[in-house]
């Protein structure tokens, strides 16, 4: 009789988590079980395929074997040889991938690292785009050695541990763990007589200059890369790359909202009462705001592209112009006089021109009296 397929018995989908097979079969195994049906061969049929089942997709090293390869990656009564080899090479390519580890030998090759620089700018920077020059510390190739961290006129040896793999292969257990070679750490190169100007490293410390060009419209922690900046890889990887992250200094006038911006706009009372003209600057000059007559403190004006055009958006935002009306300083006897006697013109009417002070004044009156 042909077998069924184990996930088929335990009613499981192929993906199934160790503890939903767990559950499935517990379940099974309570129904079929042969002291609850006595007598029964059916029953004792499937509580026998469910066992198997169960066995076979519990268990980590047979679970994957039946995976890939059916009843003959686990069955040992179906050419035992044969099954032990494949799973062999179905365990070997779980554990390559898992580990990143390759069996050619080729894993003493790395990358560079990648690098990152801060880079404080102003806010007109930012908005207009700019170029600079950074000096950035780097690991350069030896010169002296060429990079081979041997001394000139020696050669590194093939290292004894790893036999040049860079990786070692750990048993333990039933598992086997590719490690990066401790004695080479994963160059396979050891070196007996080791250059002095790097420490046979094959590299040294340097500082760089390297033109930054930063585009319009970045904002806070935007990132700007240098392809193949970054450090220089090992023996033959490619380099790294330098990222220059952007910081935004504070401005002395403008806060930046994304692509807009926003300042406070003082106007003097006389202004705000009578209405008037005001300049504000703009990152790009200055801009006339008219002020009508009657405008409070907190009515904002709008200056519609005079924020900051993206560096993705391309869609310059707007600048908010948030009004403060100040109230004047260090008036001289004359000023006083005047505001003295324009106050006893005004309090003779106060609902009229002062309606907010008047409707307050109003409420607290009631509130105490109330
Ligand atoms: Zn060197
Ligand atoms: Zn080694």
């Amino acid at each position: 009789m042909a077998k069924r397929d184990y996930y088929e018995v335990l009613g499981v989908n192929r993906d199934a988590s160790d503890e939903e097979i767990k559950k499935a079969y517990r379940k099974l195994a309570m129904k079929h079980h042969p002291d609850r049906n006595p007598d029964n061969p059916k029953s004792e049929e499937h509580f026998k395929e469910a066992k198997e089942a169960y066995e076979v997709l519990s268990d980590p090293k047979k679970r994957p074997a039946y995976d890939s390869y059916g009843h003959a990656g686990v069955d040992p009564s179906v050419g035992a040889g044969a099954g032990a080899g494949n799973f062999a090479d179905a365990f070997g390519d779980i554990f390559g991938d898992i580990f990143g580890g390759n069996r050619q030998g080729r894993s003493n090759v790395f990358r560079g690292a990648d690098l990152r620089y801060n880079l404080e700018i102003t806010l007109e920077q930012a908005a207009h785009g700019f170029e600079t020059k950074i000096r950035i510390p780097t690991m350069a190739e030896c010169t002296v050695c060429k990079g081979s961290g041997a001394k000139p006129g020696t050669q590194p040896v093939t290292c004894t541990s790893c036999n040049g793999q860079g990786q070692v292969r750990m048993t333990q257990g039933f598992f086997s763990i590719q490690q990066t070679c401790p004695r080479c750490h994963g160059t396979g190169k050891m070196i007996p007589t080791p250059c002095t100007a790097c420490s046979g490293a094959g590299r040294v410390k340097q500082q760089k200059t390297l033109a930054v060009k930063i585009p319009s419209g970045v904002d806070e922690g935007d990132r700007v890369r240098l392809t193949g900046e970054g450090e220089p890889g090992v023996n033959g990887g490619p380099a790294g790359d330098l990222y220059v992250q952007v910081h935004i200094k504070a401005h002395s006038v403008f806060q930046r909202d994304h692509d807009d911006l926003h300042c406070e706009m003082p106007v003097s009372f006389a202004t705000a009462a009578l209405g008037g003209d005001v300049d504000v600057p703009t990152l790009d000059g200055s801009a006339r705001i008219k002020v009508p007559a009657e405008t409070q403190s907190g009515k904002t004006f709008r200056l519609r592209g005079k924020g900051i055009k993206g560096v993705r958006s391309h869609v310059p935002g707007d600048l908010f112009c948030h009004v403060l009306v100040e109230t004047p300083v260090n008036l001289n006897e004359r000023q006083k006089e005047l505001l003295r006697e324009f106050e006893a013109i005004t309090q003779k009417d106060a609902g009229r021109h002062n309606p907010r002070a008047k409707s307050w004044f109003d409420r607290v009156k009631e509130f105490f009296e109330g």
